[in-house]
């Protein structure tokens, strides 16, 4: 019998041309597909499914890595971009596009009066720490073991292995990183009270300490009470408070983890779902810090008012295309609420069945969730914070992936997973079952 990749490769070998042909001038492709010598090239997708060069297809659970919550190419997205595109993709100058979406967002978004758009999760960070630098005048960012913030040299820090757990000392992720750089990074222990304690002690450096809602590496609900005490401390020490809602903003509910958590930042990223599938980013706060985006007013003495202003800018920001997809999802999901319950119910049905499977066949393996997004970890301890991540069963986690893509479902190369508002029961119960099976294919090559 053909072992699995034999299959694979067998009914792939567009994609292989494809690749063949694309590393010859592509340096670098973005996150692939699974462990495969060649990643699977997709040439379209609608709802949950997607499709591959060589005609086949899949549910998919990466969703774009995130922006398809109503799932791939919805009606109400594709015909407001259908309709838009013959009046011009971009205009550089202001369009009657932003205000409409803006509005919904500061509606949305509890910490929000004003918001700024940008083309990327990693530009509405990388804006966070200018706005929080100018507002308060220092220079440190406090961010959190295990989490992720964007590809910019500000946050692409990491913690040394060998650093303590409750006081994780940062290293630069990959070279290029100038050594400055990354030693303005206070890391901080995830989900650990001393957390607290070193905002305290480091209060007068850190201008910002962010946080994403729910951390990919680690999705789980039960950090409300964490999240709550690290607004207060940041309040506290005049160090201002981000959340980065790049993935969890319009998806832990249409506000976000800031409504599910009730918690409240001085400053929220965006991006992903709110442009409907387009290029987009957005920084949201409080017209108080958003200040320093707009040019300073004179006093009634003539002098300068308030904090230094920023420089910000961007030739595709705020473009109608990222702004009229944007506004057609996020219309649809205001409308129609049920859809968070559809999804909340779903995703949960998901983990559980899972969970119980695992555990009913006493195998090492977890599925960590938060509603409609997902990690399977292949280890059986408790998992507080990345910390705990064991990856000694690294190889049966590609076997396992490898198998579930023989079955039709994909699930990323970074193996974070999603639902859709367009995966159905049915879509759920054929990836309950697809998982179910490839952890047996799994246990009989011995490797769990
Ligand atoms: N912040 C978080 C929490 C993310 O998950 C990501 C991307 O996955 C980013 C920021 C960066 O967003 P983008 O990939 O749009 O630059």
């Amino acid at each position: 019998m053909d072992s699995v990749l034999e299959r694979l490769e067998s009914r792939t070998q567009r994609s292989r041309e494809v690749f063949q042909r694309t590393r010859e001038v592509v340096a670098q492709e973005v996150v692939g597909t699974v462990d495969m010598p060649y990643p699977l090239y997709i040439e379209k997708a609608k709802g949950s499914r997607m499709w591959d060069v060589d005609g086949n297809e899949y549910i998919d659970m990466t969703m774009g890595f995130g922006p398809h919550i109503l799932g791939h190419a919805p009606d109400v997205v594709v015909d407001a971009v259908t309709e838009a595109v013959g009046r011009g993709l971009q205009f550089g100058l202001h369009n009657p596009y932003q205000e409409p979406l803006a509005s919904l967002m500061a509606e949305a978004a509890p910490c929000a009066d004003k918001v700024v758009f940008m083309n990327s999760g990693t530009e509405a960070t990388m804006y966070g720490v200018r706005v929080a630098r100018a507002y308060t005048g220092k220079n440190k960012i406090g961010m959190f073991d295990g989490g992720y913030h964007g590809a910019h040299d500000q946050v692409l820090a990491g913690a040394r292995r060998e650093s303590s757990r409750t006081r994780p000392v940062a290293r630069g992720l990959g070279g290029g990183i100038p050594l400055e750089t990354t030693e303005n990074v206070v890391l901080l222990p995830y989900r650990e009270d001393e957390a607290f304690q070193i905002i305290r002690e480091r209060k007068d450096e850190l201008a910002v300490v962010m946080i994403e809602g729910v951390q990919s590496s680690n999705p789980r609900l039960d950090h409300g009470d964490f999240l709550r005490k690290l607004q207060q401390v940041c309040k506290e020490c005049d160090v201002l408070f981000l959340i980065d809602e790049v993935i969890t903003g319009f998806r832990l509910g249409y506000g976000g983890a800031q409504e599910y958590f009730d918690v409240m930042p001085d400053l929220a990223a965006y991006g992903k779902i709110m442009g409907g599938g387009a290029p987009i980013g957005a920084l949201a706060g409080s017209d108080e810090f958003m200040q320093v985006f707009t040019p300073s007013r004179e006093s009634s003495e003539g002098g300068r008012t308030g904090p230094r202003r920023i420089f910000s800018g961007g030739t595709f920001s705020g473009n109608p295309i990222s702004m009229i997809a944007g506004h057609a999802a996020l219309s649809h999901l205001k409308e129609n609420p049920a859809l968070y319950s559809q999804l909340e119910e779903r995703g949960g049905r998901l983990a559980d069945d899972v969970n119980s499977f695992c555990t009913g066949e006493e195998l090492p393996v977890q599925m960590m969730s938060a509603q409609s997004m997902f990690y399977l970890r292949f280890q059986r301890g408790a998992i507080n914070s990345s910390r705990d991540v064991d990856s000694s069963l690294h190889d049966a986690e590609i076997q396992f992936y490898l198998h579930l893509l023989d079955r039709g479902v994909v699930v990323p190369g970074i193996h974070l997973g999603f639902i859709s508002t367009a995966h159905t029961e049915e879509d759920v119960d054929e990836i309950v079952d697809a998982m179910k099976e490839s952890l047996k294919d799994v246990r009989k090559m011995g490797m769990i």
